[in-house]
């Protein structure tokens, strides 16, 4: 009997909750379930009698091969490809937005208008995406999609667990040819399955890829909801996580939540969301051991532009990576057409605007590996190495979010009954943290003053 994700994975935390494992298992001994915390998991529905690995071996968090040496095999020999170890292979990149999406999309809407495009063309028969669900136990899902307007309604960014078992195993049923969006794991949890499994070789011509900091858990969206005024979540019948106001910048999008009986509750990342998000509230644990930014095994890697030049405005702009000939002569159909509005943007403009998101799943990474070699877990081999050697306020900062990452999926479970959160309890109880947090970020910018002082004196 081989390993199995079971025993491998989920057992040490590393679960990211894709889904693919269960979607390939011939056996179909494996489903994707919630745990208490909101996050997807796979359980065994019987005991495996065909050991196989195979589960284990298209996992993104097992062993198997890293993002480089796939990206490798599929890009390497492209003419034109250029390779840099922030982005993995790209051929180009582009800044721009589309015309006809970008108001009801996340960013600049070029993801929709790319999906449409190769429904259109007839270059795929099917579209697979998140799609809302009015569902308050499950707002959102990986489904099937054939149409324009159906492509139009699943735009927006779910920041929500959604899992690919169902749609893995329909597209190994139906026949026809796919294009699939995902976060950098979920891409590469489908390039190490279309590796093993021809039917989804053959079918799946298309991955788009997102770039992503973290994931969040369904627990996550509770919480805000009952922040921006719902305190019941079993009546929440869908979420929007990125509405833009013409009098704000893109960057303060607001998350709106609609209920049963249609009343909205709205709240803008300045309130609150943005100190859950960047404190890693509610983040899977998997996420903590994940280094790619790009979506490096993805055909085309779509992004928000946040640079200083683009962020200001209220509408929204992407920035792209694309590493495929195909999707290239796509984006350029487009703009000639004037579908879009788009231009070439320097990979280094690119890189600059996740910033942020590269030092935390490279530099800090390297950190939070040694810690977790410290405390003797069993953690995924990673293309940097662990290390001791980082700033005593960075330190700080690391332990402190790793803090706040488990503490909040607790102290949410202690305060939360009948479906209600006790937003107040919770708060009170996170707020130790969020004050050392504050704090470590004073003396941050006070170690700083004198630096900055130095410099000034040696020019
Ligand atoms: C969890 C998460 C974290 C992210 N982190 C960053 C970040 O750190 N920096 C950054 O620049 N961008 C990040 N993004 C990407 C960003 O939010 C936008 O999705 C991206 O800029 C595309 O914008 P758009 O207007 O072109 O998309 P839209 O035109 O709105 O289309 C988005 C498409 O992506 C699909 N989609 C939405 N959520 C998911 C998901 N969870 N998995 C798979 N497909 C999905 C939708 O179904 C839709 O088809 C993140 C996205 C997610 C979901
Ligand atoms: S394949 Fe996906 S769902 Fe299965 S164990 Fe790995 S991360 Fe979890
Ligand atoms: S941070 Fe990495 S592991 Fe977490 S959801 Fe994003 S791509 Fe997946």
């Amino acid at each position: 009997m081989k390993p199995n994700v079971i025993d491998e994975i989920v057992k040490n935390d590393l679960c990211i909750g894709c889904g693919t494992c269960a979607g390939i298992c011939p056996q179909k001994t494996l489903k994707i379930q919630d745990n208490e915390y909101g996050e997807y998991i796979p359980s065994e529905t019987r005991e495996c009698n065909s050991g196989c690995g195979l589960c284990l071996e298209v996992c993104p968090f097992s062993n198997s091969e890293n993002e480089t040496e796939i990206g490798t095999k599929i890009y390497g020999n492209i003419e034109g490809m250029n390779y840099l170890p922030e982005t993995g292979y790209y051929l180009d990149s582009y800044v721009g937005y589309s015309n006809k999406f970008r108001r009801s999309s996340a960013s600049g809407g070029m993801t929709t208008w790319f999906l449409t495009k190769l429904l259109k063309e007839g270059i795929v028969d099917y579209i697979v995406c998140p799609t809302p669900r009015k569902n308050p136990e499950k707002l959102f899902s990986f489904e099937i999609l054939s149409d324009e307007n159906s492509v139009k309604s699943a735009s927006g960014s779910a920041y929500y667990p959604v899992e690919m078992s169902e749609v893995i195993q329909k597209i190994q049923e139906i026949p026809g040819h796919y294009a699939v969006t995902g976060l950098p794991c979920f891409i590469k949890a489908l390039r190490l399955a279309t590796q093993k499994n021809k039917k989804l070789r053959e079918r799946i011509i298309v991955t788009i890829g997102l770039v992503c900091g973290q994931m969040k858990s369904k627990n996550y969206t509770k919480y805000i909801a009952a922040l921006a005024g719902n305190n019941n979540f079993n009546k929440i019948q869908s979420v929007y996580y990125r509405g833009k106001s013409p009098e704000k910048p893109v960057s303060d999008y607001y998350y709106q939540f609609i209920d049963e009986n249609d009343s909205r509750y709205k709240i803008f990342w300045s309130e609150g969301v943005s100190e859950a998000w960047i404190n890693r509230w509610f983040t899977p644990n998997a996420c903590n051991y994940c280094d790619d930014v790009f979506a490096e095994l993805a055909d085309v890697t779509f992004m928000d532009a946040w640079l200083p030049e683009y962020s200001k405005d209220s509408m929204g702009t992407n920035l792209l990576l694309v590493r495929s000939p195909e999707v290239l002569d796509i984006i350029q159909n487009g703009i000639n057409k004037l579908e879009i509005t788009a231009s070439k943007i320097s990979v280094e403009k690119v890189i600059q605007s996740q910033s942020g998101v590269l030092e935390l799943k490279r530099k800090q990474l390297s950190h939070r590996l040694y810690l977790a070699q410290q405390k003797g877990l069993k953690i995924p081999e990673k293309r940097v190495n662990p290390s001791k050697d980082i700033g005593l306020l960075k330190k700080r900062e690391i332990k402190l979010k790793a803090l706040m990452q488990e503490e909040s999926k607790q102290i949410f479970l202690d305060n939360c009954q009948s479906q209600r959160v006790d937003v107040k309890t919770f708060r009170s109880r996170m707020n130790p943290f969020v004050r050392q947090t504050y704090q470590l970020r004073l003396l941050g910018k006070f170690t700083l003053l004198p630096m900055r002082a130095i410099k000034r004196i040696c020019k």
